[in-house]
């Protein structure tokens, strides 16, 4: 019998790929048990009818051939703008490949910057599919801290110390899991050291419209580093799309000229109906993209004030993103004894701080995905949980 690739048995470095607890949460939802998820980020709303009305007119219309494997002219104008208008980047279309969702974007940005046995940079805590991704391009990934009692900014000391031998740096800000927006000071560290070790950093910025304080600085902007970087986005998060699977590279056209090429061996590009209707996204304007990002500002700040003068748990407050961290090492526990625990016990759904990365041990991540009544009683479950975790078994049991 035929074996398969190491390249692919290897893809999560042996481990589990950090989502036993929510893999668990959605077999006991299908077996009918009102399990409260707040694990994957995933709008607790569809899409919006007027994208889906433009998106079945562009089907009943035609574009169901083939699309332009860049992307169709239109879609790669409006994402040049995006960045050009709100973050100050020189790009044109021929800077943007249009891509099957951020992922997809993520994996041929690796594929354009390290050759096999590439060391490549990400920051620790990461999104659960990075080491994956690098693996995945026969390169080897390297976790760089980033510390919770910093607000999860990334250790430069650290990273200077890991970078040199290394290709590529992956940086992801505003952050999956942590919450944590680059300051610009962290930003230009990072460039420093990524221009001083000649680093491609990749960007993954798929959250840069789900920002509650302080503001979001694309690395590409910051002096010398367009040519060494590949920002990814992605309509996902902006605009509640993640089943479209609408994402973009942003960078240099040569690079983008090569992942053209990559694309026309791989995905072959993107329906056009779904572009078509990304592109209706985009041009609705930051004021859409406000309206689906606020009912994660709302519940951040609700966690926040129901967690105010806990010591057991603690908030790390986010600047950005869907998610909170909770640091639970005063409970004793791991984040992911917690967590399984807790879905046994109170049938709440969390995801360990462990499947991010060790910078996370002790940590849980919850996401602010459920409608608030169904939130705020989440988190009553939760924190009762770990009172009763302090007050000991027999309080547990009552
Ligand atoms: N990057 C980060 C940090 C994410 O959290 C996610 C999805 O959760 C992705 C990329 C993938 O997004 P997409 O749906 O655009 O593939």
């Amino acid at each position: 019998m035929p074996q398969t690739s190491t390249r692919i048995r290897n893809l999560t470095g042996g481990g589990d790929d950090g989502w036993a607890v929510f893999y668990r949460a959605r077999a006991m939802k299908a077996a009918g048990r009102p399990v409260l998820e707040l694990t994957i980020g995933e709008h607790d709303v569809a899409t919006a009818p007027d994208i889906l009305d433009r998106m079945s007119g562009a089907a009943q219309g035609g574009a169901t051939g083939y699309a332009a494997v860049p992307g169709i002219a239109p879609l790669r104008a409006a994402v040049a703008e995006r960045l050009s208008l709100s973050h100050g980047l020189p790009y044109t279309p021929d800077n943007i490949l249009i891509t099957p969702g951020g992922q997809a974007g993520l994996f041929a940005a690796h594929h354009a910057a390290c050759d096999d046995g590439a060391r490549a940079l990400m920051i620790d805590p990461y999104y659960a599919t990075y080491p994956g991704t690098i693996r995945a391009v026969g390169a080897v990934p390297v976790p760089v801290p980033a510390h919770s009692e910093a607000g999860f900014q990334p250790d430069l000391a650290a990273l200077e110390a890991a970078a040199p031998g290394a290709v590529s740096l992956l940086i992801n800000s505003p952050n999956n899991p942590t919450g944590a927006v680059y300051t610009h000071e962290t930003l230009t560290g990072i460039a420093r050291i990524a221009c001083g070790h000649d680093l491609w950093v990749i960007s993954d910025e798929v959250y840069d419209a789900q920002v509650w304080s302080g503001r979001h600085i694309p690395i590409a902007s910051l002096p010398g580093m367009a040519a060494r970087t590949l920002t990814v986005g992605s309509l996902s998060k902006s605009h509640a799309m993640t089943g479209s699977r609408l994402g973009w590279v942003a960078g240099p056209e040569d690079v983008i000229a090569d992942l053209i090429n990559l694309a026309t061996h791989t995905t072959y590009g993107v329906p056009g109906y779904i572009q078509e209707a990304g592109l209706y996204a985009l041009g609705l304007g930051e004021a859409a993209e406000a309206r689906v990002a606020a009912p994660f500002l709302r519940r951040r700040d609700a966690l926040l004030a129901r967690l105010q003068g806990q010591t057991l748990i603690r908030a790390i407050p986010p600047d950005g993103a869907m998610y909170v961290m909770l640091d639970i090492r005063a409970t004793g526990l791991s984040g992911t004894d917690f967590a399984e625990a807790l879905l046994d016990a109170e049938m709440v759904a969390v995801m360990p701080g462990e499947s991010f990365g060790q910078a996370a041990a002790g940590h849980l991540r919850v996401a602010l995905t459920l409608p608030d009544d169904q939130f705020a009683e989440a988190i009553e479950r939760l924190t009762g949980f770990a009172e009763r975790l302090a007050g000991g078994t027999d309080r547990a049991r009552a």
